[in-house]
């Protein structure tokens, strides 16, 4: 298969030194396109900032905004039968990004945010037969915001995990997460390495796919 793989934050720039990111370290995101390596598919990595290196045998797109970010799976939609959408976007964005450093003495106590567009919500008229697969981080209500994106950005499968706890999640070499698919199957995994998540996420991917051949 051909598997299109987005991974790490996005950073929305304030002025050319500063910008709104977040926490996403990629790690996830790149253990997916390696996951999906080693299975033999094709795969397109598209990558916020990140200090990995990136998997052999990927074809990298480095982006920084959630706009690049966006206009780089618009390009390889197309091209995939799969997109697995790891990336952290930044939700906001300044609504100006100076072209100069701004002076500490002239920084504004507040900044005029907008939000980025939504990739998978902009993607959506695009899946036809494809497979789309999100990641849902939560600090609260899991499930139930789970199945709300599941829903709204029209998705095969939700990966969700919850965040804000030490030893999972952002940053983190594991993640306990549980799988939720439009077809109502809910699986909750153990904690365990974001490689074995990963391997996880392929799989269903593969099954998902030969039933929808068979079908
Ligand atoms: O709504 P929320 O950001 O929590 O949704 C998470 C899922 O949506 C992730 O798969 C993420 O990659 C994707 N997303 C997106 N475009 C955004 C924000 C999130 O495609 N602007």
């Amino acid at each position: 298969m051909k598997i299109l793989v987005t991974a790490g934050p996005t950073r929305e720039p304030i002025d050319p030194v500063r910008f709104i990111s977040n926490r996403s370290s990629g790690k996830m995101g790149y253990a997916v396109a390696s996951a999906a390596l080693a299975r033999g598919h094709a795969v397109a990595l598209v990558s916020g900032p990140v200090a990995l290196a990136p998997p052999r045998g990927a074809v990298l797109t480095r982006v920084e905004t959630a706009s690049e970010m966006l206009a780089a799976v618009r390009r390889r939609i197309a091209w995939c039968d799969a997109l697995v959408m790891v990336a952290a976007v930044a939700d906001w964005r300044p609504l100006r990004c100076s072209a100069r450093k701004i002076k500490k003495s002239r920084m504004p106590s507040t900044l005029r945010l907008v939000p980025t567009p939504d990739i998978l919500a902009a993607l959506a008229p695009a899946k036809r037969g494809r497979i789309f697969v999100g990641f849902a981080a939560e600090t609260g209500a899991l499930k139930s915001e789970a199945l709300r994106k599941l829903r709204t950005k029209r998705l095969d499968l939700i990966v969700a995990n919850r965040v804000g706890r030490a030893g999972t999640g952002f940053e983190s070499d594991f993640n306990r997460v549980a799988f939720y698919s439009a077809a109502g199957v809910a699986r909750q995994m153990q904690l365990m390495r974001k490689t074995t998540v990963a391997r996880e996420i392929i799989r269903w991917i593969e099954r998902k796919a030969s039933f929808k051949r068979s079908a």
